[in-house]
């Protein structure tokens, strides 16, 4: 299917949909007299890689260039390696992208063009981290303007590639070169700011400049490729949520395709991960193709890049993202292999995903949930901080979601439209606290529309800006004011469940032992706009934790409510959406705490407000990551079994099956159902249809099940 084009936007190229699996070799620059060609080409063939990114230029070129001052391997002789392989690629039908990488360049540069490398702020020109004989280059200044434009020309031209894939394009950290001073005063009037808080003028107007400057050399280079082959384009490697530093709304419109970079897992990352990415740049992305890239070996901050990771950490890893709509890409760095274990498992994933492949060809998701995520939030309000004060609050939602089982997609706050959010039953707000009145508006009118709305903590306390305001922005739907103080971090908090008031509100689903649970770390007072008919959760203040014979509650009961939910079904008004407001971070605390009590009230908070039954449900044991979506002619509901001990923190070491579960797919109204088929098992799984409600039994999920469901017809 083609994305529909916004005028603003660049027409994708034809090839863009096409392939479905991806295979990267980044070659080393002593690879071209060791490395086996024919090897790599057998390999492509035997994973059934439809696509492949191969070394061409910038840091070093692959083929025998004639711009000045592009490092040639050392290694390279007369040979032609970059174009060798390119010919070998086309001849087994693959589209082929050339990769590039501008950030680090040599000594000879340096003397000519001094001003194309990267200064600190003492105003020393920056060696490389790790390769201390090189120089880290300005991302934007005449080094990427000029130099690697004539880098780009010259490959677009001699080989026609389908695309360029640009790595570590945009600076790496703030340069001071003088043509960033420059420009920048030009631009924004200041001196480059010195500190990293974003109330800062400088500070603020950089983060502005610095993007407008990254969007114009992707424009520049991108004409510049299509100039000589129209059907090709830019591939930048750039994107991501919250935190990432480029907006997503202008990147979708910019892009016809897109590379998802979050290689594996490191630290307490979760293994969901690599779907949450596929999320975020599908939320601006929308139906346009994004690649996933995996990366083979162990990716931890000591980056040994030759190493190969766990079979089933891989499989999982894949899985996750092919469930969540990217197409796999794997890489592997140097041509020449220190350990051969990986190449089995790939071509096993590869072949099994090539099997799957009409039912990979995914129209739209499904999932009536959005959870929204603001990079003007991150930029403008969490700064240094982003990381705890936006993103965990976040990754609290991602994984109550999961272990919830309902299926969701992300939303980025700048697309906040009726058009953008038709597909949405509720909206979760984790701690969105940077909000224009704009947003604000957008978000009211979805309430009014009967959208449901969930939000937590200092949601909509701050303008667009990050400047506080001196009350919620959506106060009115919250149902509270802003009473003035943020209070904590509290040790020893609690909450009183008002059984009594809250009359078995769906909310306290699951709780209904218990009288008293954790708070979470921080809250803000608030007071209620009017009396409310029923508490739910009352506050109980920190008390001592120390020493042991002083604790006890100084104060047993208030009457502060710590949950707000709102139905606005008066006479005479239009049905409205409900709404649950956290004033504390519930979904931060989470992250970090994972109490099933908080679970338990995020996971009700979300079923309450959206009124209606997900579009499916699956019932039985462990955790799986769910996803639904629509194809041509079928619908898919994807399994991955994150059940593991190794869930948490990775690697797994095996995959461990999942007992049986029962998937209730609740069909649109018009849509037959000609055959289903359970794709991993291979196998026709028994099914009821009663209505257009279809229960399949899936017996078991040992990493990732597939339920496709085949049509007779096409549903409107
Ligand atoms: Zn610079």
């Amino acid at each position: 299917m083609r994305a529909a084009q916004r005028a603003d936007s660049p027409p994708a190229p034809d090839w863009v949909f096409r392939p479905m699996r991806w295979a990267q070799l980044t070659l080393v620059e002593d690879d071209p007299p060791k490395f086996d060609l024919g090897f790599w080409l057998d390999y492509f063939k035997r994973t059934r890689s439809d696509a492949v990114c191969l070394s061409a230029g910038g840091c070093v070129a692959y083929y025998p260039t004639d711009v000045p001052f592009h490092h040639r391997s050392q290694w390279l002789g007369p040979r032609d390696v970059f174009g060798e392989l390119v010919a070998g690629c086309r001849k087994l039908g693959m589209v082929v992208i050339a990769r590039t990488d501008p950030h680090a360049t040599y000594d000879d540069v340096r003397h000519a063009h001094p001003d194309w490398i990267a200064v600190d702020a003492e105003g020393k020109p920056r060696r490389h981290w790790a390769s201390p004989e090189m120089w880290v280059t300005c991302g934007l200044g005449p080094y990427n303007f000029e130099f690697m434009t004539a880098v780009k020309r010259e490959i677009m031209h001699r080989y026609r590639v389908d695309g360029i894939f640009i790595n570590r394009w945009d600076g790496s950290g703030m340069c001071h070169c003088e043509h960033c001073r420059r420009n920048f005063r030009d631009a924004a009037g200041f001196a480059l700011p010195a500190t990293t808080n974003p109330q800062d003028r400088a500070r603020r107007a950089y983060i502005l400049w610095r993007q407008r400057r990254l969007f114009d050399l992707w424009r520049l280079w991108d004409h510049e490729v299509r100039e000589i082959n129209p059907d090709s384009c830019i591939i930048p490697n750039t994107g991501g949520g919250a935190t990432s530093s480029l907006d997503m709304k202008q990147i979708g419109q910019l892009a016809p395709t897109l590379i998802a970079d979050r290689q594996g897992r490191r630290d307490l990352t979760a293994p969901w991960a690599n779907g949450k990415n596929g999320k975020e740049f599908r939320a601006t992305m929308g139906p346009k193709p994004i690649v996933g890239i995996f990366s083979v070996g162990v990716e931890e901050p000591y980056r040994w890049k030759d190493s190969v990771q766990s079979e089933a950490e891989i499989r999982i890893w894949v899985a996750d993202g092919v469930a969540n709509g990217l197409r796999p890409w794997f890489t592997k760095f140097s041509g020449t292999l220190h350990d051969h274990r990986w190449l089995a498992g790939v071509e096993k994933i590869y072949r099994r995903l090539a099997r799957w492949e009409p039912y990979l060809r995914n129209q739209a998701p499904l999932a009536g949930i959005g959870l929204v995520y603001s990079q003007q939030t991150a930029w403008f309000y969490g700064g240094d901080r982003a990381s705890a004060r936006v993103e965990d609050h976040t990754l609290g939602w991602y994984q109550a979601l999961v272990e919830a089982r309902i299926p969701f997609e992300m939303v980025h706050d700048r697309l906040l439209d009726a058009e953008h959010l038709a597909p949405f039953k509720t909206l979760i707000l984790p701690n969105l606290a940077a909000l224009s009145d704009e947003q604000c508006r957008q978000l009211r009118a979805f309430v009014e529309r009967g959208g449901g709305l969930v939000a937590t903590h200092e949601t909509s306390l701050y303008d667009e800006w990050g400047v506080r305001r001196p009350d919620f922005g959506l106060g009115d739907l919250f149902g509270v004011r802003f009473a003035g103080r943020l209070q904590g971090p509290m040790h020893n908090a609690y909450l009183r469940l008002e059984h009594q008031t809250a009359r078995g509100h769906p909310l306290l689903q699951g709780l209904e032992n218990a009288t008293r649970i954790i708070h979470g770390v921080w809250r803000l007072e608030v007071e209620p706009r009017a009396p409310l008919p029923n508490r739910l959760v009352t506050f109980i203040p920190p008390y001592p934790d120390l020493p042991m014979e002083k604790v006890y509650p100084r104060i047993a009961r208030t009457d502060i409510p710590e949950i707000y939910v709102r139905e606005n079904t008066g006479p005479g008004h239009p049905p409205r959406g409900r709404i649950v407001y956290f004033p504390w971070d519930i979904d931060r605390a989470y992250w970090e705490i994972l109490s099933v009590d908080h679970f338990k009230l995020l996971r009700n908070a979300v079923l309450w407000a959206t009124r209606e039954p997900s579009i499916v449900t699956v019932t039985g044991p462990g955790v799986l990551d769910v996803t639904v979506w629509r194809q041509l002619r079928s619908f898919t509901v994807h399994l991955v079994n994150l059940t593991n001990p190794m869930m948490m923190k990775g690697p797994f070491r095996e995959l461990l099956p999942v007992g049986e579960q029962t998937v209730v797919l609740r069909l649109p109204t018009g849509a037959k159902v000609r055959r289903v088929r359970l794709l991993a098992a291979d196998k026709t799984p028994r099914t009821r249809l009663r209505g257009q409600s279809l229960t399949v039994v899936v017996p078991s999920v040992l990493d990732h099940e597939v339920v496709a469901v085949d049509l007779a017809n096409q549903p409107a």
